[in-house]
């Protein structure tokens, strides 16, 4: 059988390349090298945060939140629009979140200021001595990372008859008298007229060559969760005054000053966010560590336990739970362009990549991958 398009990669950006191009019609081929994803599309925190992105991306994440809200409408995809929180420690932070609600006002994007108290009346377990105030962005969606992408791949394969294969590492794909020929670790080649490469951080099965000489980082980053909490009452996404020194989308506001210098903080990379799942228990994290691809195992398999504490004492000047006993740990890794939004090009207009969308994947996916479709088809 020859498809129309085959897509490598059943991660947020494979995944949402499949749906947009069967949305069109087109017969569609997703594969998977794992049994099923377990990358960074799983191991996120779930936040679809358009506000945390730099203004030439705001329409995109904006797209991409319709299309969460539609698929929802369909099939429990787990995405709720339960909004983002950014909580301002000090009178500077505070500052910067006038800033943008002012920028916000001008463009159209619905966001609220919210003082002290009102912060703390929504988010009760938040502690009264960090909470300056927030800035509330009421249209924001969380997903449920391990559920979101599970939920999506039934849908397409059911619904829109797109044909998945798990278990499939596809190791060459060539240009053959224009068809696109891909061939397996077992031996099977499948034929479509355009493929779509979305491997994530898997930079040695396929064109190993090219993607060293891409610019291109991994990162490491460390998450934990606590045990259900279910006295604990957090909404949506929360943000703490570290991402809001960090997040690109706030550089432009005049009183931004980037992170106040803090030792170990800096140094890997840690601000807090903060999220609540439907089964009570919170998310943690984040931690950041980051190597040239062409060094990535200096990115210690292990988990670095004294940046779990590092984090666990931030978030404790942040909240207050009635325990900290953590349910798991877990780190995750992306990779990202040095100075591109993602990485992005083919190879005679037939075979196409689209990886490395960094720390933005969950909030971008859907509308970038839409996106994307359209200009290759
Ligand atoms: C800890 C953490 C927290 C994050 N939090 C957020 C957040 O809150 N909001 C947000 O917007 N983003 C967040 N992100 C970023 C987001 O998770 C990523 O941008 C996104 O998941 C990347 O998706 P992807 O499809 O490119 O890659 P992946 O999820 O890595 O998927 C790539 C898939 O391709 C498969 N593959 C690779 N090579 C082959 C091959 N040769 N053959 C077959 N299959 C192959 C892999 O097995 C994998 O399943 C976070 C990331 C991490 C790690």
């Amino acid at each position: 059988m020859k498809y129309d398009l085959m897509i490598v990669g059943a991660g947020v950006l494979g995944t949402f390349h499949a749906y947009s191009a069967a949305q069109k019609g087109l017969k569609v081929l997703l594969v998977e090298k794992d049994s099923k994803p377990i990358q960074a599309t799983v191991r996120n925190f779930g936040q679809v945060i358009p506000s945390g992105m730099t203004q030439d991306l705001q329409t995109t994440a904006l797209r991409s939140l319709e299309i969460y809200s539609q698929l929802q409408e369909k099939v429990d995809i787990s995405a709720r629009k339960n909004g983002s929180w950014y909580i301002a420690s000090d009178d500077q932070e505070m500052k910067i979140l006038e800033e943008m609600a002012a920028c916000n006002m001008n463009s159209g994007y619905q966001s609220e200021i919210h003082d002290t108290l009102q912060t703390l009346a929504v988010n009760p377990a938040l502690r009264k001595e960090y909470v300056k105030g927030s800035l509330f962005f009421p249209e924001e969606f969380s997903v449920n990372p391990l559920k979101m992408i599970y939920s999506v791949i039934d849908y397409i394969v059911q619904e829109l008859k797109v044909d998945y294969l798990p278990n499939t590492k596809i190791i060459a794909i060539e240009n053959k008298s224009n068809e696109v020929h891909c061939r397996d670790s077992a031996g099977e080649t499948y034929i479509a007229t355009k493929a779509v490469i979305c491997n994530g951080h898997d930079y040695q099965s396929l064109f190993p060559k090219r993607f060293l000489e891409s610019d291109l980082e991994l990162v490491k980053l460390q998450m934990m969760r606590t045990q259900p909490l279910s006295t604990v009452k957090l909404q949506g996404n929360i943000l703490s005054g570290r991402s809001i020194r960090r997040y690109e989308s706030f550089k432009n506001c005049p009183s931004w000053g980037g992170n106040k210098q803090n030792g170990d903080l800096e140094k890997y990379g840690i601000h807090i966010l903060l999220k609540q799942e439907i089964d009570g228990s919170i998310i943690i994290g984040d931690s950041h560590e980051y190597s040239d691809i062409d060094k990535a195992a200096n990115l210690s398999f292990k988990m670095n336990q004294s940046i779990n504490q590092l984090m666990i004492n931030e978030a404790q000047k942040i909240a207050q739970f009635p325990s900290w006993d953590m349910a798991e740990y877990w780190a995750g890794y992306y990779s990202q362009h040095k100075s591109e939004h993602f990485y992005k090009d083919d190879i005679d207009g037939n075979i196409h990549f689209f990886t490395a969308i960094g720390g933005k994947g969950m909030t971008l996916g859907p509308g970038i991958s839409e996106k994307n479709i359209s200009e290759i088809i």
